[in-house]
This record gives structure tokens, sequence and C-alpha cells, in this order.
């Protein structure tokens, strides 16, 4: 027998889940690319999605995943052979890497682990070995999706300074953005990278690149920027067809605005407090869980845990068949554990992530936390008592 009939809750940290409002926003016939209702409503768009981004900068819209962003992100201010330093804390940074290395840019890795967040000092010390200022940006992932590690992206902003070094700060809040608080101007981000299916609610498809000032002197210094991945005309567009360098990408855009409605009605600041609250809610189940069993959270202190993500050691092979359970008896889909390979576990079956990011509210955590209990006890783990009472205490108090 399976429970598994009824509306599923795919709990994988994007894509996310979408809300009815998204759906029915897309489910139209197609509009005219020209002229009407799409170009206006674009306009409209962009100052609501740079209140997302909390800032007054630029931004330019790709038909693209975030992989899309990274490389679009680099071709606007890195040439090949110019240099930059990336900040691994997971394997989302270490993508970011890869792109840059693919376009003949040269890379300096500062690796920090799987479970700690950039050490800003760490980061000051490498900015100040570089004597000849020569690393052009430096790479940070606000929230690495495969680790759940948040890191505190004012703190980095606070080493360039310290160090005196020009470098531009390049964010990727594909995960974050609109789920843990992220404020780019405030905190000093020069270019920030997002995508449609996380914290936005709406299918893959759409990469966005905010940058400020800053970040539009270098790129124009560039002698030369591939013509698809140029932000100039994007996010300046004289004629509409120029914001997407093509058609444009139409229903998409129908959702995004369904979903930043969603967002600004709600309020950005309610909106990360709603998700402080539900991280909170899967922390206080995961660590009673613990106290008598083998599941851990990835990351150990509070402070440097992601709102939308949440990354769980229980050892191989039980990660792999507790996902297989919550998706087969009960039709919540966990998400894989990604790039945490170990010793005696190479495919890292051993860790499983919930993504909470987005269109998700306190019954739908309750219910992934339930399932998951019953799952603990179906497969015979060991776990400590009460996990889904702890959450509902955490909920309770709001
Ligand atoms: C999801 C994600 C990516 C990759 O996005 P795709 O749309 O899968 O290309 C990159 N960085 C972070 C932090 C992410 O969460």
């Amino acid at each position: 027998m399976s429970l598994a009939h009824g509306r599923p809750y795919l709990a994988i940290p994007g894509p996310s889940v979408m809300p009815d409002a998204v759906l029915q926003a897309m489910h139209r016939a197609s509009p005219n690319i020209y002229e009407g209702e799409l170009p206006t409503m674009v306009d409209g768009l962009i100052p609501d999605l740079k209140r997302v981004a909390r800032t007054d900068g630029h931004v330019a819209i790709y038909i693209a995943n975030g992989h899309g962003t990274w490389e679009a992100a680099l071709s606007n201010i890195v040439m090949p052979g110019e240099s930059v330093l990336v900040c691994a804390t997971g394997r989302f940074g270490h993508g970011w890497a890869e792109m840059a290395r693919a376009m003949g840019i040269e890379v300096d890795l500062l690796e920090f682990g799987k479970q700690a967040p950039v050490d800003p000092e760490a980061l000051k010390a490498r900015l100040l070995e570089d004597k000849g200022q020569k690393i052009k940006a430096v790479l940070t992932v606000h929230v690495d999706t495969s680790s759940s590690i948040r890191s505190d992206i004012a703190e980095c902003r606070r080493a360039l300074e310290e160090a005196g070094h020009p470098a531009l700060l390049a964010v990727d809040c594909i995960a974050s953005l609109g789920c843990d608080r992220f404020e780019m101007d405030l905190w000093g981000a020069d270019l920030m990278i997002t995508a449609s299916q996380k914290g936005l609610m709406v299918p893959p498809g759409l990469g966005f690149v905010f940058f400020n000032d800053r970040a539009a002197a270098v790129r124009a210094k560039m002698p030369r920027v591939s013509r698809y991945w140029d932000w100039s005309e994007r996010a300046a567009p004289e004629m509409f067809y120029q914001y997407f360098g093509g058609t444009a990408p139409t229903h998409h855009l129908y959702g995004l605005r369904a979903a930043l409605d969603l967002i600004h009605a709600e309020g950005m600041e309610a909106v990360w407090a709603r998700h402080a609250v539900l991280a909170r809610a899967i922390w206080a189940a995961a660590e009673t869980w613990g106290e008598d069993g083998p599941l851990r959270l990835n990351v150990a202190d509070p402070a440097h845990r992601s709102h939308a993500v949440t990354a769980l050691r229980l050892g191989a092979p039980h990660g792999a068949r507790l996902r297989a359970w919550t998706a087969e008896q009960a039709g919540v889909t966990l998400g894989i554990g990604l790039g945490m390979s170990e010793e005696g576990d190479p495919k890292g079956e051993g860790f499983f992530r919930f993504g909470h990011m987005g269109h998700v509210n306190a019954h739908m955590i309750l219910g992934l936390l339930g399932t998951v209990e019953a799952g603990l006890a179906a497969l015979a783990v060991p776990h400590g008592a009460g996990g889904v009472s702890a959450a509902a205490r955490v909920i309770a108090e709001g």
C-alpha cells in the first residue's frame, strides 16, 4: 500500500513549489511580443525585481538557468587570461570556478570545505598577497545549496575594503534570493546572480544578473563581450526585444509577475521571517532526532545555516533509502546529497536535503517533518523521539 496519493510536495532545493497564482498566470495564449500588454508588464517588473534584490542598480535578464548566469556575469567583467578569486563553501562554488576556467579565466581557489562559511580574515589575507592587484573579481556563493552553508557577504565586502583591493564582489544568490535576507547595496555586492526556479517560485528558464555602476564601469572597459551575454542593452533597452536579446520568455514573465506580486504583498521582511521560523522548526526536529541516532545537520552553527535549504547526514545507505521511502509512501520528494561524497560513501548517499524555499508554509514543513519521522521509524533508523513536537513548538512560538 502507498499513502502517496494526494498533492505531492517536491521538497528539493529547486525547482521549488510553484504557487497556483504562478501556474494560472502562465496558462494563457501567446501574447504579442512587439507591443501591447507584455512590454508594459515587463517595464513594471524591473523595479519589483530590484526590490527583491535590495538594489538601486541594474538588472539584465537572460533565457538561461543558473549556470547561464555564471557565464553571463563573468563574460561582462573578466577576459580570458585575467584572474578571479573563488571562495568555495560547497559544490556550487566549485561549479562557478569550473565555469570560469572553461572560459580561459585564471582561477585562484579559496577552499573553506563543506561545513564552514567564508572566513573573511582568510579572504583578506589572500587579497593582501595579490600585490599587483591582478584579481578582477571575488566570486562568492551566499548560500551553497549542496552544503546549506550561508556566508556573510557584508563581511566579505569588509575584507575587500580592509585589504584595499579594487576587485569586484560578485555573489551567487541563486538559492538564497527571496528566502535568506540579502541586501545587495547595503552589504556592498557589486554583482549578484539569481535564477527563477528557487525563491522566485517560477519554472527554471530565467536568469538574472544584477550589477552596480562599479561593475558597469568594468564592463565599459572590456575590449569585447560575447553578444548574447552582454548585459548593456538588456539592462537599458531602447526596444522591447533588447531586454532578452531576441524573443521574450513570454510565459515565464507572466509567472514572474504573479510571483513578485505574492512576494511584495507579503513584504520582504515577512518573507525572510517566514523562512527563518520554518528553518528553525526543521533544525529543532533534526536536532531532536539526532539525540538518539545518526542524523546530523551538516552545519553545526545555526548562524551559518541557510533558511532556504538544509543538508543532513544520515549515513549511507540510509539517506537514499529514506528518500525512496518518503517519495513512494508519502508523496514527499527530498533532495539528494550533492557533492557530499565521503570515505566509504562515494556517491554521497548518506546525505539528503530539504528544500524550503519560496512557496512553503508551516503546514507543509510540519508535513515534511512528520513524513521524515515516519520514514525513520519505518526503516528502523534509530532517532530521538519528539522531533515533530519540537518543530511544532518553534512554529507555535513563531
Ligand atoms: C541551483 C543553483 C545553481 C545552479 O542553477 P541551475 O539553474 O541548476 O543552473 C547555482 N548556484 C546555486 C547556489 C544554486 O542553488
